[in-house]
């Protein structure tokens, strides 16, 4: 007898599978999705959209029509857009062209866990440079690793999840300059900090952006995300796309949204950094609590109690938050999501309760 187990890759036997705890509570603020619903008038035209389609045919092979959109939306050209299910699949894309054994990724770290899931799945190595003490990406440490290291590919995710720190233009144009490898910025949450580096694709040939609906556009259940780069690199990209990865449902929707972004998206982007702010400065007055400052629609704050307890004593009161103790650096911190203003007086007064009164529950 065999054991078809040891047929999987040895690098694949040694890793955690990427999970999400499947707690439920009313007050949802672990995964960064918007608080507010889309619209209705979004939905209803999608909807529409949808009925006047024979959905017994294909959809697009690859969808053109929302490449076209988001190259207007943008300010690039459509053949260096690619549109995928979530962001994910394309970030999974980029790494499947890219990565073999003895192929090196860079990565900033604490980071979004799945660069370094699929570079090991991949038989790639993982390089990691530290955030600096104040939890910001540490450029000098960047610039001295690539040139270097010169990994085949840096992600460098700006805004940063699950930080919030943002990478300067200046100086990301200084990494692009010395890299002889790929640059990919995952701008998944670029609307909140109302800054993007895609003005640098024109000049850099090595730049690859990442954005999401599934954040600030409110699309998360539909999964779409897209990608921008020059449109050699996009076309090597697209070829570890499957055909028609994008259901029409979704095209149809990501469409809708970015017709309709200005008028219907905007203005909860806008209130979810003004509550941001808000949220930082009540948090920064409870006893024990030390947020940092985020570019993005979450907040990593630093606790007096172990994250895993404040975890529960969120559970218990029905607030679901996210501990990130489990990251690099991140052994006393957790994160929350930027809710509706009533979601965060909740979430505060509960944080009060835990910190300052010491009620506990669990
Ligand atoms: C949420 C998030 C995404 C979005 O992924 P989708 O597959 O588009 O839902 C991408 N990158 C980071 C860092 C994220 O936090």
């Amino acid at each position: 007898m065999t054991n078809p187990l040891d047929k999987i890759k040895p690098c694949v036997r040694e890793l955690h599978a990427y999970t999400l705890s499947p707690d439920r509570a009313t007050l949802k603020i672990n995964q960064n999705e918007n608080p507010w619903d889309v619209p209705e008038r979004l939905k209803q035209e999608t909807v529409r959209r949808l009925s006047e389609r024979a959905w017994s045919r294909y959809p697009d092979f690859v969808p053109a029509s929302l490449h076209e959109k988001l190259a207007a939306f943008v300010g690039w050209k459509p053949e260096g857009v690619v549109a995928g299910n979530g962001s994910n699949e394309l970030i999974q894309a980029l790494l499947m062209v890219t990565v073999e054994a003895g192929k090196r990724v860079l990565i900033a770290e604490p980071t979004f866990m799945l660069y370094r899931q699929v570079t090991t799945v991949l038989g790639g190595e993982t390089l990691s440079v530290p955030l600096n003490a104040e939890l910001q990406f540490d450029v000098p440490a960047l610039k001295a690793a690539i040139e270097k290291q010169q990994p085949d590919v840096t992600i460098l995710c700006s805004p940063n999840n699950p930080t919030g720190c943002r990478l300067d233009e200046r100086d990301l144009s200084e990494l692009l300059e010395i890299a002889e490898g790929i640059i990919v910025v995952d701008e998944a949450y670029y609307e909140f900090a109302g800054r993007t580096v895609v003005p640098l694709l024109e000049r850099h040939e090595n730049l690859a952006v990442f954005r999401t609906f599934s954040k600030a556009k409110a699309l998360a259940a539909l999964r779409v995300g897209y990608l921008l780069a020059a449109p050699a690199l996009a076309r090597e990209i697209g070829k570890a796309v499957l055909p028609y990865n994008l259901n029409l449902f979704s095209q149809t929707a990501a469409e809708v949204a970015v017709e309709m972004y200005e008028e219907e998206l905007l203005p909860a982007v806008r209130r979810v950094v003004s509550e941001r702010e808000r949220l930082l400065e009540e948090l920064r007055r409870v006893q024990g609590l030390a947020p940092v400052p985020s570019q993005a629609n979450f907040i990593v704050v630093r606790s007096s109690i172990h994250p895993r307890r404040v975890f529960d004593e969120l559970l218990a009161r029905d607030i679901l938050i996210r501990d990130v103790s489990g990251y690099p650096m991140l052994a006393d911190y957790f994160r929350v999501s930027v809710g509706t203003p009533e979601e965060n007086d909740r979430l505060l007064a509960s944080l009060r309760e835990i910190f300052e009164k010491g009620m506990t529950v669990k």
